[in-house]
């Protein structure tokens, strides 16, 4: 007789907006046609008691690099540990990048997760199960699901029609950036038929009034010519709707010219994540490996803005090897380039170790790596970025104390570290 899995997703962001994890919307088709009864539980944080729906599997997904912040990684295995004794669970899987990346430090941890499963494999805990257990788990790294009328309507989704949901036109990324681990779990990128992911917009779009869509591709793809096509064929389908959508998606600078950009306009493409992540090419290629044309990267931006589609920028100023040299020259180019474009703020535009990535790696071979339980951190190379991070990152908790989180606190915020920045880097230089 086949269980009921309950598919588990925390999360830590403080965000209003609900957005959905496609991840486990379409693990949970991909379970639900081969006879799973499914339920999913999104949560914002840690779980009440009462909150986990009882179930004898259950499949967490871990991808989030913020996972690996402020211990939330241990909180998560603390719960789903307490959680599996209280409510008998049998076997939790994990999937997901995070998972893939620390599996032994996760199966050191504690006994909570059993398997870990990913494209490459089942890895097992301990050999209390037999080979293949779970692997039928597995099989859904190696295709694509659509989803069906019948799981949309006979599972818990209860999506409001105010909510963003998650969806993929492809898995993988075809870019192998050094501090990255979202390849860890998948083999290569692989793409899906565009016309699946239009269809599941409409499903949506008809049982839950949808009208926000994020695609949580790694990377929508890096061929201009085939991103060409896919976005002329994305603005015709979209523009024959009678309902309005609004996309966003993610998709590296060198994927987008544009052509691209004016389908994605018609194609209500609101916002592109994009990574630009330094702008200087020497830190791009010898240390992001991530070579970019800077000027096309930045008029790619500018027309995208001029489109009405906004740009989110990606930015890792604080990296471990920054000179303070290299640090004036970025913060100058920062400054030509618009600050304002650049989401974060520059205390947590840090770069973020993720074990098993090739950054890691160097960073143990330089002897900078800092290694704790599920966490990564690093030494500056330099005394005086080090120096000059930590003033840094003084002020912007001394100010957050006091800020409303509202837009305008953050915004002159942003304005205050900018300037603050300034005037670190004139007094040390
Ligand atoms: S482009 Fe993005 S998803 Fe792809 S390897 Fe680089 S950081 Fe990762």
């Amino acid at each position: 007789m086949k269980k009921d899995i309950l598919l588990f997703a925390p999360y830590f962001e403080k965000i209003r907006t609900k957005v959905h994890d496609g991840e486990l919307l379409y693990l949970g088709q991909y379970l639900f046609n081969i006879g799973y009864d499914i339920n999913i539980l999104e949560h914002k944080s840690i779980p009440k008691n009462t909150d986990i729906i009882q179930s004898s599997i259950v499949i967490v997904h871990l991808w989030k690099n913020e996972l690996l912040l402020n211990q939330r990684l241990c909180k998560v295995l603390i719960y789903l540990d307490w959680a599996k004794s209280y409510f008998n669970i049998e076997t939790i899987i994990g999937i997901g990048s995070i998972a893939t990346s620390l599996r032994e430090e996760i199966f050191d941890f504690n006994s909570s997760i059993d398997i870990i499963i990913d494209e490459f494999g089942s890895h097992y805990r301990e050999n209390s199960f037999k080979a293949d257990d779970f692997d039928f788990v597995r099989g859904y790294f190696k295709e694509f699901v659509c989803l069906t009328d019948n799981y949309l309507t006979s599972t818990n989704i209860n999506y409001n029609p105010s909510d963003i949901v998650s969806l993929y036109s492809s898995r993988g990324c075809q870019k192998k950036c050094s501090f990255c681990s979202y390849n860890n779990n998948v083999i290569g990128w692989k793409e899906r038929n565009i016309d699946d992911f239009i269809l599941d917009i409409k499903k949506l779009n008809k049982y839950f009034f949808v009208t926000k869509y994020s695609l949580f591709d790694n990377n929508f793809g890096i061929n201009k010519k085939r991103n060409e096509d896919k976005a002329r064929h994305l603005s015709k389908e979209i523009a024959s709707f009678d309902f309005k959508v609004k996309l966003s998606l993610n998709i590296s600078l060198d994927g987008v010219n544009k052509k691209i950009l004016d389908d994605f306009k018609k194609s209500s493409v609101k916002n592109i994540l994009v990574g630009l992540e330094s702008l200087n090419e020497n830190t791009l290629s010898n240390i992001y490996n991530k070579p970019q044309d800077l000027d096309h990267s930045t008029a790619m931006i500018e027309y995208a803005e001029k489109k009405g589609i906004i740009p989110i920028v990606s930015y890792i100023l604080f990296q471990p090897w920054l000179t303070l040299h290299e640090l004036k020259y970025e913060v100058e180019k920062i400054e030509e380039f618009g600050r304002y474009r650049i989401i974060q703020f520059l205390a947590n535009s840090k770069l973020q170790v993720i074990p098993n990535t090739d950054i890691e790696e160097r960073l143990y071979k330089d002897n900078l790596l800092v290694k704790g339980r599920l966490l990564r951190d690093y030494i500056f190379k330099d005394n005086m970025v080090e120096k000059i991070y930590k003033k840094l990152n003084a002020f912007l908790k001394e100010k957050m104390l006091n800020c409303d989180l509202s837009v305008t606190s953050l915004s002159k915020l942003k304005i205050d570290e900018w300037k603050y920045l300034k005037s670190l880097l004139k007094l040390y230089t």
